[in-house]
């Protein structure tokens, strides 16, 4: 592992499930490989679903998305943070790879059928985003992309992307590896059911207000079979234990686990604590942001500055791609 790439899309409030099956992971890889470890908040790709993207809320959820990351505990001076539009080189990079990725090879991505499935009018932005994707991982000859599993065809594809430009236009590009780490869950919203996910809506926000936080706890499902307090509990069937997992002490939850089943202990106490622990794991992060929030220059300052170094690595890189493809350099 050289140099790691992820990118997240501002299409809305960053959730629990952000942060633990991503950001935790971003900031370790941050801590181990410095400006190797690229994050990039990728803007263009926000407008390909009509269904996520809102021109009015873009800018603001651009801004927040650094914020919350910088929160979280991603250290900007560290490692380079910054925004996809901000580095034009990205989209100048896809235009080249569009010309030479067959048409087929993008209509079976699997997220393209799922989402133009759910669109009256399907942009061909869509039909691209795995082409812009790519482009963000490899003008970075990035050689390793932490990601879920969600994006394990996308990451295919732009491994087969690399392989055919090498063979053409002489190497270039590493085939970048998918990191799934192993130790990162994957958070269910809060009915249970379906991964947590923004545009859902099924989702507990980072920095959510905490008495919002609170009514979404209270009404997570119970075991159904729990009728009354003295009914035993199946913890497993519990949606308050699963989270728990992610915020308690594990001797505590074995603890709570055993009063759950023998009926010691009710639901509604079982989920103030899963509240109190919640909160407790993300006061900080939420005192970072307030923090922040008050000196927006900060963030800004950071995004640029993170704009700028990546922007030196992708112009080398497109200088590179130009002369190879046989464009005429400009005098
Ligand atoms: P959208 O609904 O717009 O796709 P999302 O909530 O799925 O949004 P993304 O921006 O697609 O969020 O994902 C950002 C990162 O967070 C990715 O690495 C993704 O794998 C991870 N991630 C998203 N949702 C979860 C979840 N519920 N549990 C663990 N990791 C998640
Ligand atoms: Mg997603």
């Amino acid at each position: 592992m050289k140099r790691v790439f992820s990118g997240f899309q501002p299409t809305g409030e960053l959730h629990i499930g952000n942060y633990l099956g991503a950001m935790v992971n971003y900031v370790a890889l941050g801590e181990k490989l410095g400006r190797d470890a690229i994050y990039c908040i990728v803007d263009y790709h926000a407008p390909t679903n009509p269904a996520a993207y809102d021109k009015e809320l873009l800018r603001q959820r651009t801004f927040e998305a650094g914020l919350v990351n910088i929160a979280a505990g991603l250290d900007p001076d560290k490692v380079i943070l910054f925004v996809q539009s901000h580095v034009p080189e990205h989209t100048e990079l896809a235009w080249v790879f569009t010309t030479q990725t067959p048409y087929g090879d993008l209509t079976r991505m699997t997220q393209f059928k799922d989402k133009a499935a759910k669109l009256e009018s399907v942009p061909a932005g869509l039909l691209m985003y795995p082409v812009l994707m790519a482009a963000d991982i490899l003008i970075y000859k990035a050689d390793t992309v932490p990601v879920g599993d969600d994006q394990t065809q996308h990451l295919e594809l732009a491994r087969e992307i690399a392989r055919r430009w090498n063979l053409e236009y002489g190497e270039t590009f590493p085939e970048p590896q998918i990191y799934l780490n192993p130790n990162a869950p994957r958070v269910p919203g809060i009915d249970g059911k379906a991964k947590m996910s923004k545009s859902v809506g099924n989702t507990i926000g980072i920095l959510e207000d905490a008495e919002s936080i609170w009514q979404k706890i209270r009404v997570m499902p119970d075991d159904p079979a729990r009728i009354r307090l003295s009914d035993p509990g199946d913890p497993d069937r519990s949606v308050a234990f699963k989270f728990l997992q992610y915020f308690a002490p594990p001797e505590l939850i074995q603890v709570l686990r055993e009063e759950y089943a023998r009926r010691g202990i009710g639901t509604l106490a079982v989920k103030q604590l899963l509240f109190q622990e919640m909160m407790k794991s993300l006061r900080p992060i939420r005192e970072r942001a307030a923090e922040l929030r008050a000196n927006p220059e900060r963030v800004m300052d950071a995004l640029e500055d993170g704009a700028r170094r990546a922007r030196a690595i992708a112009q080398a890189t497109m200088e590179e791609v130009r002369e190879k493809f046989g464009l005429l350099s400009p005098r």
